[in-house]
């Protein structure tokens, strides 16, 4: 070790592990659990934005796994069908299908670990109709599910660093080598050497502004920026779907989700008309958008039809398992859902490879195609994967990893002049004292992003984020100041919103056709154009910083007589 390297020691935290998982949600909980079944006395070590007992999307609890292949009931080929049908043709087949093929036995594992899955009236799991095709969603109760898997995670020698929020994973020769972290609260930066890493940190849920105005009043979990798109981005991993801006339809004025737990139920969504827009299955979301649009909004959802006994079913799903705050908040406004609708708008757009199909491209073995690295959860493109997706790639992202280990056992060397140019760029951010404060900032990008990125697009919209971009670029660089660490952190998550926007509004750009209801609607390309665009729109990292390379790539097919990748 150079004496230029014993000094940067001294500036950093500097830990050591076998495996490196990066988000301690259901996917990183999940890879902890599967990576410990595998190797009892693998060094496992988690970076965690916040704490790993209530992060994440599921926070606290959460009421179906809504995709399980039940045997005799439905089966992976159709659900494969189904989400075909859901994503427009733009679907890699076989990690939805090797996803769907596990999902039984993962409610089997849930169910050992005390999960508890209701039973209808003849003794069968309660399915519900969330998709085009099958009855795929599994009910579910379990108001403690996060405690209980992050519970699981930290058995036996596994290492949490809690507040700790990944910025860049470290290479050695093209192969991961680990990655630097930052403490939120305290601003010290945290190295963790590693063989192999698997980045499960979500997707980008502060994306533009929620139509509440409050910064993290989100549909998903606000913690959750997009970091895990760009670090792999940057360590040479792919992305795609990043022009699919989704725009959830939400409970007015608390941006909480029911039409899954609702609707499901035989509950109506219906328009100023009394239309009914939605009934029976939750998979066309955008109808919702487009009565708004139109301004045969607010749209609600109605209950009083339903009766007493399913009511209540719902109410104590509602209140007990997911977010129990809507109690309060439905009490406080005088909603008892047996004479009151609930009523919905659109609210913020994210990007995310849970409900929607943006992220990292990964194959069915959760593979970036950086050695070492796996993607696994909404930070992956297995389009709407929700939380099946992220328990079973969790899983399959540990299989993988361990067997990477096992391949290629020595020991990857770090890159300290890369660890330098962290160093260096977190001293530049924690001394800037520029008049500008970083939620003031991200405020106003998020409004932009708004403007030019999302809803309705069109090339100059699109372009005009650009050279934006290269403003609030400026500004945050010369102008913000953060005061402390959590400041400190929130700067580099502007930094990661902002990229985001840059490499979503690149790919809009680049598929000039409209597709997948409100997520892509080109007023300049107004129609589906599946001759040139049944495709992925494939962002990589140029050689600039911020320089973006795109491309298509076909999407991939199963082979169905041999269950794996159509290579013919
Ligand atoms: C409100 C809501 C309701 C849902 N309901 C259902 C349902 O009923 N059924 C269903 O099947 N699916 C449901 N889903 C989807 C499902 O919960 C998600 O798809 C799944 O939980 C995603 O898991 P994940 O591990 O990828 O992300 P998360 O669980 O969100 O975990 C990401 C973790 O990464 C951490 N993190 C973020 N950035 C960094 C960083 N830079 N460094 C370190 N850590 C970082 C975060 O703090 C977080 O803990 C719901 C989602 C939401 C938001």
């Amino acid at each position: 070790m150079t004496n230029i390297e014993r000094a940067m020691m001294e500036e950093v935290y500097l830990t050591e592990t076998d495996l490196l998982i990066i988000g301690g949600g259901s996917a990183g909980c999940m890879a902890a659990i599967r990576a410990r079944e595998l190797k009892p006395d693998l060094e496992i070590t988690i970076f965690e934005k916040e704490d790993i007992k209530y992060s994440g999307s599921i926070a606290r609890g959460m009421d179906a796994l809504n995709i399980v292949s039940i045997p005799n009931l439905t089966t992976p080929e159709l659900y494969v069908e189904s989400m075909g049908l859901s994503c427009q043709g733009v679907l890699d087949e076989p990690a939805s299908y090797k996803m769907a093929e596990r999902s039984f036995a993962l409610l089997k594992k849930l169910e050992g670990w005390g999960v508890h899955f209701p039973l209808d009236s003849s003794g069968n799991y309660r399915t519900l109709k969330y998709h085009v095709k099958g009855k795929f969603q599994a009910a579910m109760q379990e108001p403690d599910l996060k405690v209980m898997i992050s519970q699981r995670a930290l058995a036996g020698r596994t290492k949490v660093f809690n507040r700790v929020m990944g910025l860049e994973l470290l290479l050695d020769d093209g192969r991961v080598s680990g990655a630097v972290g930052l403490n939120v609260r305290t601003g010290e930066l945290v190295v963790c050497k590693a063989k192999a890493v698997i980045v499960t940190s979500g997707g980008q849920a502060r994306f533009s502004l929620p139509n509440s105005g409050y910064l993290y009043g989100v549909f998903d979990f606000p913690g959750n920026t997009g970091d895990g798109f760009l670090m792999c981005y940057r360590a040479g991993a792919s992305l795609t779907g990043m022009e699919a801006t989704q725009s959830p339809v939400l409970i007015k004025d608390a941006n909480m989700p029911l039409l899954a737990i609702t609707v499901t139920r035989g509950a109506r969504v219906l328009d100023f008309f009394n239309n009914i827009i939605m009934e029976n299955e939750v998979d066309n979301i955008h109808l919702m958008n487009e009565a708004h649009e139109k301004g045969h909004g607010p749209v609600r959802v109605r209950l009083s039809h339903l009766e007493e006994s399913l009511i209540q079913e719902i109410e104590e799903i509602l209140f007990t398992t997911e977010r129990p705050v809507q109690e309060r908040f439905f009490k406080n406004r005088g909603i008892d859902f047996r004479r009151s609708d609930i009523e919905l708008w659109p609210t913020e757009h994210q990007l995310c490879g849970g409900h929607g199909i943006s992220g990292v491209r990964v194959n069915e073995k959760a593979e970036t195609g950086v050695p070492g690295l796996y993607a696994a959860g909404d930070v992956a493109s297995v389009p709407k994967q929700h939380l099946t997706g992220a328990f079973v790639f969790g899983e399959i992202a540990a299989e993988e990893a361990v067997n990477f280990m096992d391949r290629y056992p020595e020991n990857p060397t770090l890159d300290w002049s890369k660890i330098e140019q962290e160093i260096k760029k977190r001293n530049l951010c924690a001394n800037a004292k520029g008049d500008i404060e970083v939620r003031e900032i991200e405020y106003k990008v998020r409004r932009f992003i708004g403007d030019y990125v999302v809803g309705l697009k069109n090339e100059q919209k699109l372009k005009r984020w650009l050279q934006w971009a290269e403003v609030f670029r400026k500004e945050l660089n010369e102008q913000t100041r953060a005061e402390n660490g959590h400041e400190l952190s929130k700067t580099y998550e502007v930094e990661n919103i902002i990229q985001c926007a840059s490499l979503s509004a690149t790919a809009s750009l680049e598929r000039k056709e409209s597709r997948w209801g409100t997520s892509h609607r080109r007023v300049d390309y107004p129609e589906r154009d599946d001759k040139n665009y049944l495709c992925h729109i494939v962002l990589k990292k140029g050689d600039g910083p911020y320089e973006i390379k795109c491309s298509r790539a076909t999407v991939v097919k199963m082979n169905w007589a041999t269950k794996g990748e159509d290579r013919s």
